[in-house]
């Protein structure tokens, strides 16, 4: 079983990925200096560092001209898991214009290789489950929520959008939609950003102040024995990781970012207890832990893909991000 190779790499996994230079930017050194395998070295200024030099280190460290096919390669066999009745979440961390929605969803212009860990998984899910078909019978359908200021908000809807109340709407409430093969993932993708879109009113850009949460469910017949498995994997593009200073937001900005520290924290502090193996888990302190609670520790798997932006003057959140990500990583 795939299990078995799973248990051996352990259930908490820390993937960096580092974003190429944007086309029409000027060439410009990176902030990164090297990359050996799970390690990266980034170059600090003296502010952060005495010796110029401050490296991690990470189950995985992709570059910048690593392919999606190549990020997605190593996250195979946590798909597979959820076919064998495992829950899984995929996160995707950083600082706004990082590439997080790129790893997730892919560029806004979408071909085959571009496609992202989202299409993919859904992908290797058909495509395991159509080989499985004489022994197992599996529905697979999928769920889309926003999480915003605390509130839960149903993405998958038609009509107009079920406005959560002061609490947000029971995920039980929320649309889970059958799905039977990637168009049909690709036209559900389609109706959540564009819910997500309405949503935005005068505040644009609200996709990097949200957490996005696709969660697909799998349930499957064992032909034979009649017994049913169920699995389920969460795919989260975080909101954006950047600190906001406190002189800069006012307002409704403020609170965004006060949400959006307070939940990224919430969920760091519950991957750490879980490395750690602590008999606490701190999963109350937000929706999205709430949320995940099923999916987060126990026999579950998670992979955190960290991103960061190869600017030098970004160096300060990178530097941030990559601390985040060390603290929840078991290696
Ligand atoms: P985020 O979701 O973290 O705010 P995006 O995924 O929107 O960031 O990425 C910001 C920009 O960088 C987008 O134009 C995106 O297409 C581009 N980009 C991000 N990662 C990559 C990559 N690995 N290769 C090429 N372009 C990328
Ligand atoms: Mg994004």
């Amino acid at each position: 079983l795939y299990n078995q190779v799973q248990d051996l790499k352990g259930n908490i996994r820390v993937y960096c990925r580092v974003r190429p230079f944007l086309p029409g930017q000027p060439n410009r050194a990176s902030t990164v200096d090297h990359i050996e395998e799970g390690n990266i070295t980034i170059i600090a200024p003296s502010k952060y560092s005495k010796e110029g030099r401050k490296s991690f280190t990470f189950n995985k460290v992709f570059g910048p001209s690593a392919t999606q096919g190549e990020v997605f390669s190593d996250t195979r066999p946590l798909i597979r898991s959820v076919l064998d009745g495992f829950n899984v979440c995929i996160f995707a961390y950083g600082q706004t214009g990082s590439g997080k929605t790129h790893t997730m969803s892919g560029p806004p212009e979408l071909t085959e290789e571009g496609l992202g860990v989202n299409y993919r998984a859904l992908g290797d899910l058909f495509l395991l489950s159509e080989q499985r078909k004489d022994t197992v019978c599996y529905d697979i359908s999928v769920q889309m929520l926003e999480i915003y200021n605390e509130q839960v908000r149903d993405l998958l809807v038609t009509d107009e959008i079920r406005n959560s109340s002061q609490n947000g709407i029971n995920v039980p409430d929320a649309n889970l939609v059958p799905v039977s093969s990637t168009s049909d993932v690709i036209t559900l993708m389609n109706l959540g950003q564009k819910n997500r879109a309405v949503g935005a009113t005068a505040m644009n850009d609200r996709s990097s102040r949200s957490h996005s949460c696709l969660t697909v469910h799998v349930q499957g017949k064992d032909l034979t024995s009649g017994s049913i498995l169920r699995g389920c994997m969460h795919l989260v593009d975080l909101a954006g990781s950047e600190r906001v200073e406190k002189s800069e937001a006012t307002g409704d900005r403020l609170k965004e970012a006060q949400h959006i520290n307070r939940s990224l924290s919430a969920l760091g502090d519950v991957i750490f207890s879980l490395a750690q193996k602590n008999s606490h888990v701190p999963y109350r302190n937000s929706k999205l832990t709430q949320l995940l609670q099923d999916s987060l520790g126990g026999q579950a798997k998670t992979l955190m893909f960290v991103h960061i932006s190869p600017e030098p003057e970004g160096v300060g959140e990178t530097i941030s991000t990559l601390k985040f990500a060390e603290r929840v990583s078991t290696i």
